[in-house]
C-alpha cells in the first residue's frame, strides 16, 4: 500500500466494487480496502434478483438506470456470473391485489418498462407449480437473476486491470481523507468512498443506516421447477413494515437448477442467528403460494443484513461534512441491482459529468436530517 491515492473504496461489496469499476475508467491511482471475501457480505446473502421496483419515482429511476447498466454489461459477463433474463412475475393473491395491477402495468408503461397482466390461467401456465385459483400476475420481462459475489469479483477485476489495487484489511478509523487501517498504518485518498454496506456509519459518524436481517433457504437441484422470479404483489407491504418482522413470498431460479425461497425482514440489531419460528412462517407463506416446495429438499439456509436507510433509499454522493469523503451505502435489500447506478453517477458526479439521472433524492447528506 502506497501512502496516498487517487481514490480509496472503503469495501468490496457490490456497491464498493461497482464504484472501483466506473472510476477506474478515469483514475488509475486507486485502492480497494476488503479484509474478507470479496463479494463476501450482504452481497453473498442477498438473492440477486435484478428488479425495477416501482415502491416510489426515485427508487424507480434508480433501479431502471441500474438494469440499463446491466443490459449494457451483459454481454461482458463471464459465465460464472450466472445472468439470466427471466423476468418477474408480481403474483396476486386475491382479488384486490389482482384490481391493483393494472395500476402497477401502467406505471412501468408510463416510464419506458415492459409490463403485462397476465389472467389466472394464463399464469398457470407459466408456473404450473403455483397454486391454482391464483387471480394472475404482472410480468415484467425485462428483470434478470445473477449470481451477486461473481460479479463484484468481475467487477473489481476489470478495476484492478485499470490499475485498481485490492488490500485486504479493514479501515478502522476515517479522518477527513485519511485512513488508518486496523494495523496502524495510514492511506490517504484525495477522494474516498464509504461503501463499508452496514458497516459503514462506524467509519463516518451521521449516516443513518440500521442492519435489517433476513433469511433465505436453497433447495437441490430442480431444474424447470420455476421459471421467473416470482414475488408476492404484497411484498412491498412487507417490505414498508418497518417497525416489526415480516415474510413475503418470493422464489428464485438459480442457473444451477436449485430455487432461492425467501424473503424475510427484521430490525433486531447485528445477531445473525437463524430465527426458527420466522424461517417457519416464511415456508409456510412460499408453500401456500406454492404448494410442492413443501417436497423438495432444502440444502443449506443462512441470514444476512440490508443496510436499511429510513426513506428506503440508498445514500449515494459526497459527504458535506468532510470534503472528499463520497458515500455509497444504505442500499437495503435492492443493492445487486442499484450497484452499477450508484458507482456510475459517483464516477459522473466527481468527473463533472451531469448523471444520466438526478442525483438528488439518494443525496448522502439528508442522513442528517432523518
Ligand atoms: C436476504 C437478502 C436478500 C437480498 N436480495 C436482493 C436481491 O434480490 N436483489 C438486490 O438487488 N439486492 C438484494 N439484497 C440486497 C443486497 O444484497 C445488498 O443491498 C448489497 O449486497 C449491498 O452491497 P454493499 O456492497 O453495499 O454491502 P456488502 O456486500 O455488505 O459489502 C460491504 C463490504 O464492506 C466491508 N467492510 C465493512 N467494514 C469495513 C471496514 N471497516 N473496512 C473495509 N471494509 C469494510 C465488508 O467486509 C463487506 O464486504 C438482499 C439482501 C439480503 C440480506
Amino acid at each position: 500500500v502506497k501512502a496516498s491515492y487517487d481514490v480509496v473504496v472503503i469495501g468490496g461489496g457490490i456497491v464498493g466494487c461497482a464504484c472501483a469499476y466506473y472510476l477506474s475508467q478515469t483514475f488509475g491511482d486507486m485502492l480497494l480496502l476488503e479484509p474478507g471475501a470479496v463479494g463476501g457480505g450482504a452481497t453473498a446473502a442477498g438473492m440477486g434478483h435484478l428488479v425495477v421496483m416501482d415502491d416510489s419515482e426515485a427508487q424507480f429511476a434508480l433501479t431502471r438506470y441500474s438494469l440499463e447498466l446491466w443490459q449494457e454489461l451483459q454481454p461482458e459477463l463471464p459465465a460464472a456470473v450466472e445472468y439470466e433474463q427471466r423476468g418477474t412475475l408480481w403474483v396476486a393473491e386475491d382479488e384486490e391485489e389482482w384490481r391493483l395491477l393494472s395500476g402497477k402495468q401502467s406505471f412501468y408503461a408510463d416510464r419506458g418498462v415492459e409490463a403485462e397482466v397476465v389472467d389466472g390461467p394464463a399464469l398457470s401456465g407459466l408456473e404450473p407449480s403455483l397454486r391454482r385459483g391464483l387471480p394472475g400476475a404482472l410480468l415484467t420481462p425485462q428483470d434478470a437473476v445473477i449470481f451477486p459475489m461473481t460479479a463484484a469479483q468481475f467487477l473489481l477485476s476489470r478495476a484492478m486491470s485499470n490499475g485498481c489495487e485490492l488490500e485486504r484489511t479493514a479501515a478502522r478509523q476515517l479522518s477527513g481523507k485519511k485512513i488508518t487501517l486496523v494495523d496502524g498504518r495510514v492511506v490517504e485518498g484525495a477522494m474516498v468512498i464509504n461503501a463499508a454496506g452496514d458497516h459503514a456509519p462506524m467509519l463516518t459518524e451521521g449516516l443513518n443506516i440500521k442492519p435489517r436481517k433476513g433469511h433465505l433457504v436453497i433447495t437441490d437441484r430442480y431444474p424447470s421447477h420455476v421459471r421467473h422470479q416470482l414475488v408476492e404483489v404484497g411484498y412491498l407491504k412487507s417490505a414498508h413494515t418497518m417497525g416489526s418482522e415480516s415474510v413475503a413470498f418470493n422464489v428464485q431460479p438459480r442457473a444451477t437448477g436449485q430455487l432461492l425461497v425467501g424473503s424475510s425482514r427484521q430490525f433486531v440489531g447485528d445477531d445473525p442467528a437463524f430465527d426458527h419460528a420466522l424461517v417457519a412462517k416464511m415456508l409456510a407463506r412460499a408453500t401456500s403460494f406454492m404448494p410442492s416446495l413443501a417436497n423438495l429438499n432444502a440444502v443449506r439456509a443462512w441470514t444476512g443484513f440490508r443496510a436499511a436507510t429510513p426513506d428506503k433509499l440508498p445514500l449515494i454522493g459526497p459527504w458535506p461534512f468532510s470534503p472528499g469523503l463520497f458515500v455509497a451505502a444504505g442500499h437495503e435489500g435492492l443493492g445487486v441491482t442499484t450497484s452499477l447506478a450508484t458507482g456510475r453517477m459517483l464516477a459522473d458526479m466527481v468527473t463533472g459529468l451531469r448523471p444520466a439521472i438526478d442525483p438528488s433524492p439518494y443525496a448522502a447528506a439528508r442522513a442528517m436530517n432523518g
